[in-house]
């Protein structure tokens, strides 16, 4: 463009010299219908991200103060800049329900929208009530249905995913919309899938649906398998807080091309504030299709 400007220009100021006055105007002209040009035959490509994070356990007997692990992600992932959204799944207190407004309050410092699942400890030790509303839903991003579960069983009763009858009845119908389909979708929960209590049905019926994807948390340790052997890739993250080593978690791009979807989740060790491999592997990516035909 520089080399076709300057020779225009060149032409310009010799024509000038020798004959009539030259409106210089079309050069400008020119140059933003051809950078148009350009852009246009471009593919368009649009990048979504999350900030996928669990079992950031506020009030657990390791923290200085109640909500310290929470804080200290949430800075890094404000000052990182890249997230459009945010879910933290499960175990977002530490079995008290006044941790649960802590957990609210260090929340509502992201600069983005956020959601939440609640895990097994989302329970008060006393009354046996969870500490926030239990949140399921679905929605869909960059083509992909987003399924949340929530737990909805004290943890000292059922450490297992347990739904209530109202969820449980939802998750069948928004499921039962997407049979035999070719509609993706992700499952978004705090326990994975051998600790989901409706696993058994769930595998039964699981080849007429394109889950290609569950996220979950729950065991403090990254188990990331694209081939689990059940059909979908299986991310199971580790912990903002609680035990073992702790502030760390995922971000997951969604880069949307057409009726393709590149999903890349990488992982972060928001203490340290830097990125980290996982099993030798900077990152994990896979192909989502979109295409219905
Ligand atoms: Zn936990």
């Amino acid at each position: 463009m520089m080399k076709r400007m300057l020779v225009a220009a060149l032409l310009a100021v010799l024509w000038a010299g020798t004959g009539p006055t030259v409106d210089l105007a079309w050069l400008d002209a020119y140059t933003p219908a051809a950078t148009a040009a350009l852009h246009a035959a471009e593919p368009s490509t649009a990048r979504v991200t999350w900030w996928v994070a669990g079992d950031p356990h506020v009030g657990h007997g390791s923290e200085a103060f109640p909500g310290q692990h929470v804080a200290k992600a949430v800075a890094d992932v404000n000052e990182l800049g890249i997230a459009d959204e945010a879910i933290m799944l499960g175990d977002l207190v530490e079995d008290r329900a006044a941790f649960g407004d802590i957990f609210v309050r260090e929340m509502n410092k992201l600069k983005v929208d956020w959601t939440y699942v609640l895990g097994n400890h989302d329970f008060d030790r006393t009354t046996g009530q969870p500490v926030l509303a239990p949140r399921y839903g679905a929605r869909t991003v960059q083509g992909i249905r987003f399924i949340t579960l929530s737990d909805e069983v004290s943890g000292s009763a059922d450490r297992n995913l347990v739904m209530s009858d109202a969820q449980e009845k939802w998750f069948w119908e928004e499921l039962a919309t997407h049979r035999d389909t070719d509609s993706p979708i992700f499952l978004f929960t705090h326990q994975p899938h051998p600790e989901f209590a409706k696993w058994p049905q769930l595998q039964e019926v699981l080849d007429e649906y394109n889950i290609v994807a569950w996220f979950s948390a729950h065991k403090h340790r990254w188990d990331i398998r694209k081939d689990a052997g059940v059909g979908f890739i299986q991310v199971n993250i580790h912990s903002i807080g609680g035990v073992r080593e702790d502030y760390l978690s995922s971000f997951l791009h969604l880069d949307r091309t057409g009726d393709t979807v590149e999903a890349t989740v990488r992982f972060r060790n928001h203490e340290k504030r830097e990125w980290i491999q996982v099993d030798g592997q900077d990152q994990v990516t896979f192909t989502v299709n979109l295409a219905s035909d």
